[in-house]
């Protein structure tokens, strides 16, 4: 390949935006550390060099996990806590002074082969959250090496120029460091989209893709690099055409982006006049600023557990109230729905115990487990219902799978509710309680749950995954996850039915109504509510204004007898087309 030739890459996108810049890329050199003989008389200096670098080390993250704190929030500078752990490792510590001792060698090669194996036995297992462990690992040990050395570790805030910056894999701490008018950008090889770098992308609104498996090896320093968040595509050397497109979609972007901005305080309402109310999802409270700029009204899934992770301690009653109220209050009087732990799986905190499952989607997740650990669920129960005193806060359980976890979530809220009673706690007695249906049980026997219940949100991001036995994470079966499948559909407009049966309101909170295509095929299906990511909001209200909703419930008509994914996808797409080609520009 030229060096002047312009090359692809896909990856994931994690962060959306458009960035051309020039490449810097940052690997962090732990390889080539050198090994020598010591004396015996040297075992003890050695070791106490490692003590001193553990120290300094242990100072540095103290001092960037109180920057992140500042800069960002607790809930991200907790992420430095997991490292601290790594530094306070005894085990991994006295293994290491034990290695020195034996094999009579400097640290560096030592503290290098222990730790970096350690990273690699967890980077090798299924469970992506211990997998993810490794990277803090890797970035510990760098930083133990580099004080080791004496060298101060590369801060990336010293960047002097605007840059994409390309990594192997871009740590948690790197990425908190990140001067963002410097770092326009960044690329790195490895990564998932719910990385703890991922997310701090996004709170920083940085452009990011991540998982390009080759961009280190690709990527020459200074090469012109042009990012493509949204779509997950990098573009090194970019031709002139290239660049010439890229920055005429850019400035089309820009406009198209203006305009759908013009229709923050507009109704989400069809041309004949069909109103679909548009809610957001948050993980973060941080993102309830963008709740009102993407002008949605309320929310539709607060994802609690992000409030738990990264954390190595569980946030207590009060801390679970005070978040709680302030996305109640931040929407007032609209809806906020807080949605119970769903932990578990891909999603478990520091703090928790568990035990390894050979298949963690299907194991002990989201209800499951808090009915599994009564006070742990009881804890965050307490704290809703304290926060349901600002009367526009709903509860909703994840993953039920039949009426029984319903029935048994429910005693615990009632127990919860005489405890507060008890203690003159004021909370409201009839706050809305709904359940997710992602589960297909959960949907076929959805007349069983419903009176139990006020609301079914179908979170379709795992009703495809477990309905189709395609795990929703894997690149190599991403072909089969098809929201378009009939049997998707037929669940949906089955949950949908039951809702009217029994006077139920019906929301999609999964992926599938924040992408702008699939929107009318959901109005169609008679769907009550879209929950949507806060920066697609703009993009599903537009679709909802140019549309007929009679035309909708057609196209829905049409997909429940169709034979093939591909056959509903076109049809699906054939409308977007027609109705509202703006928002392809955005997306595609
Ligand atoms: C879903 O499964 O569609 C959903 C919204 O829940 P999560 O993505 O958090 O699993
Ligand atoms: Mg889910």
């Amino acid at each position: 390949m030229s060096l002047t030739e312009e090359t692809l890459l896909k990856g994931i996108g994690v962060s959306p935006g458009i960035v051309i810049g020039p490449a810097r890329v940052l690997i962090p050199d732990v390889s080539r550390v050198s090994s020598r003989a010591i004396e015996a008389d040297e075992v003890s200096h050695e070791q106490k060099r490692f003590r001193m670098a553990l120290k300094e080390t242990r100072a540095q993250l103290v001092h960037i996990r109180k920057q992140v704190a500042e800069v960002l929030d607790e809930e991200h500078a907790r992420i430095f806590d997991a490292h601290m752990l790594v530094v306070e490792d005894e085990l991994l510590v006295s293994e290491v002074e034990k290695a020195v001792e034996v094999e009579r060698t400097n640290v560096e090669p030592l503290l290098q082969r222990i730790a970096l194996s350690y990273a690699d036995k967890l980077a090798g297992l299924e469970d992506q959250y211990l997998a993810g462990r490794a990277t803090d690992i890797r970035d510990v040990t760098r930083r133990i090496l580099a004080n080791l050395a004496e060298e101060a570790v590369e801060s990336l805030r010293d960047i002097e120029s605007p840059c994409v910056l390309v990594s192997t894999d871009l740590l948690p701490s790197d990425t908190a460091g990140l001067d963002t008018k410097k770092v326009q950008a960044f690329i790195t090889d490895l990564g998932s989209a719910n990385s703890h770098t991922a997310i701090m992308a996004r709170a920083l609104n940085v452009p990011a893709v991540v998982g390009l498996r080759s961009a280190t090896a690709a990527v020459h320093p200074d090469d012109l690099l042009l990012v493509d968040g949204a779509k997950g595509v990098v573009f090194i050397r970019p031709s002139e055409a290239r660049l010439a497109d890229y920055a005429e979609r850019s400035r089309h972007q820009a406009v198209i982006r203006q305009e759908l901005d013009l229709l923050r305080d507009k109704p989400p309402e069809t041309l004949d006049g069909y109103h679909v109310p548009l809610t957001a999802n948050i993980e973060l409270l941080e993102e309830l600023e963008g709740v009102d700029a993407g002008g949605a009204k309320g929310i539709g899934l607060y994802r609690t557990e992000f409030l738990f992770l990264g954390s190595d301690s569980l946030p207590d009653e009060d801390e679970q109230t005070a978040a709680y109220i302030k996305a109640a209050q931040s929407q007032y009087p609209a809806p906020v729905v807080i949605r119970t732990l769903d932990l578990g799986a891909d999603k478990m905190p520091d703090s928790m115990e568990r035990r390894r499952e050979m298949n963690p989607f299907l194991g002990l997740r989201a209800i499951r487990l808090c009915l599994d650990r009564p006070e742990l669920f009881c804890v965050q129960l307490r704290a809703i219902l304290r926060a349901s005193v600002h009367e526009n806060v709903r509860l909703m359980y994840p993953m039920v799978t039949g009426v029984a976890e319903v029935k048994e979530a429910n005693a615990l809220l009632h127990q919860c509710m005489n405890e507060l009673t008890e203690k003159g706690i004021p909370f409201n007695r009839e706050i809305e309680v709904g359940t997710m249906i992602e589960v297909p049980s959960a949907a076929l026997v959805a007349d069983k749950i419903a009176p139990h219940v006020r609301f079914f949100s179908l979170g379709t991001n795992d009703l495809i995954q477990y309905s189709m036995a395609v795990d929703r994470g894997n690149e190599d079966v991403a072909h089969l996850y098809q929201p378009t499948n009939l049997a998707v559909i037929r669940l949906i407009d089955h949950v949908v039915k039951v809702c009217r049966r029994f006077g139920l309101w019906s929301t999609i909170c999964g992926q599938m109504a924040s992408t702008p295509h699939l929107v009318p095929l959901l109005v169609g299906l008679g769907v009550d509510e879209l929950s949507v990511s806060p920066v697609q909001a703009p993009l599903i209200k537009d679709v909802i204004r140019k549309l007929y909703y009679a035309d909708a419930v057609e196209l829905a008509q049409r997909a429940l007898i169709s034979d093939t994914s591909e056959e509903v996808e076109a049809h699906c797409v054939n409308m977007i087309v027609d109705v509202a080609p703006e928002v392809l520009a955005l997306t595609e």
